[in-house]
């Protein structure tokens, strides 16, 4: 469970009314019975269960059980396309390992605006499902210029080209840098973005296969590449 909380040995912590009903409607927990808990900070701690009902309930801190591990240092760059599908996106990038996603606005991007508060909360869920002591940050949406403007250059971005011909570049002869995986919109970028990026040093395409994938296929596929490839 990700609570927003210090943790440390013997202290209470109050259970929003969602957490509680989580604990004792969905997972049939009663009091006395032991969680494992998690701040994004901390490590993983375990937590024994005082009270939980409909309206809220509590917990008592016990002990440390793991340390925490520092997320991978992978970001994830895509353009939000409908709804379900962008909770899909969030949701799996939480799984894969992602430190940090960063809806884009690109020129062929549908939607102006994103719930940001959403995302995060179903990045939190995902967090949770997959036993991470980790919530990657989910920032609001942000036009595609704009953030290239004032990159640094040290975090190199990993662009998946569909237009990129010939084989995938093997992931394991990119250099040891950060990564930000960078995916485009439903109808791809533009021309006068593709000219950017091509022109960015920092920058380096990546084939994923002769088939065009839809977004949110290639940012699942782009991001496990990465972590098969790079990930530890
Ligand atoms: N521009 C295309 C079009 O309209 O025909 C399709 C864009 S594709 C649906 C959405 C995004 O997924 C692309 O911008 C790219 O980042 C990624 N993508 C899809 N297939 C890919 C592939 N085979 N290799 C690399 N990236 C791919």
């Amino acid at each position: 469970l990700f609570i927003d909380h210090p943790l440390a040995t013997g202290q209470p912590v109050m259970l929003e009314a969602a957490q509680a009903h989580y604990l004792s409607g969905v997972m049939r927990l009663r009091a006395g019975e032991v969680i494992s808990v998690f701040n994004g900070r901390d490590g993983e701690w375990s937590a024994s269960i005082i009270e939980a009902g409909k309206r809220g309930g509590s917990l008592e801190l016990l002990e440390q059980t793991a340390p925490q591990r520092d997320p991978p240092d992978l970001w994830l760059l895509f353009a939000p396309i409908k709804k379900a599908r962008t909770d899909f996106i969030v949701e799996k990038a939480a799984e894969l390992g992602a430190a940090r996603i960063l809806p884009i606005q690109t020129d062929f991007t549908n939607s102006e605006r994103i719930r940001q508060d959403r995302l995060q909360a179903h990045a939190v869920e995902a967090a949770e499902q997959c036993g991470g002591t980790y919530v990657p940050g989910v920032d609001e949406l942000v036009p595609l210029a704009r953030l290239l403007d004032g990159w640094d250059g040290i975090r190199r971005i990993l662009w998946a080209d569909e237009a990129m011909a010939g084989p995938a570049q093997t992931l394991a002869e990119l250099p040891a840098a950060p990564w930000a995986i960078l995916i485009g919109p439903e109808g791809g970028f533009s021309d006068a973005e593709r000219s950017r990026l091509t022109a960015l040093p920092f920058v380096t395409r990546i084939s994923l296969g002769p088939r065009i994938l839809r977004a949110d296929t290639a940012a699942v596929a782009a991001m496990t590449l990465w972590q098969a490839m790079l990930g530890d």
